[in-house]
């Protein structure tokens, strides 16, 4: 997964600044967006790891926690799909949505003024 060139391109392109993708990024915590995207709580929720069902698109079965969180480095992976990332990658997977909209949906605000 390559998101440096998206994220470089989405900078270039206006539709944010590189100060607002750093501070989406930095406030945007992985078990906080699984919860939002899931609507369910993350059980041990703890500085580490934490094992909760895959919400990637075609995942078969939601009840086995195939999906790690890792706290500390803000990644995700999932045994089954054997995909992984960041937050933005997460929301992107699931929501099946562009790169930009992505950043939008962690609360980048648009614009180049910052
Ligand atoms: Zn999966």
């Amino acid at each position: 997964m390559n998101t440096i060139d998206e994220g470089e391109m989405g900078v270039r392109n206006g539709f944010f600044t590189q100060k607002e993708l750093d501070r989406v990024m930095a406030e945007s915590d992985i078990g906080d967006v699984w919860e939002r995207l899931r609507g369910a709580r993350v059980k041990e929720k703890a500085d580490g790891l934490s094992r909760v069902p895959c919400i990637l698109r075609g995942h078969r079965n939601e009840t086995d926690r195939d999906m790690v969180l890792n706290h500390r480095h803000n990644l995700f992976y999932c045994f089954h799909c054997h995909q992984g990332g960041n937050v933005i990658d997460l929301v992107k997977t699931v929501n099946g949505s562009s790169w930009v909209n992505a950043v939008y949906w962690l609360g980048a605000k648009r614009g180049n003024m910052a």
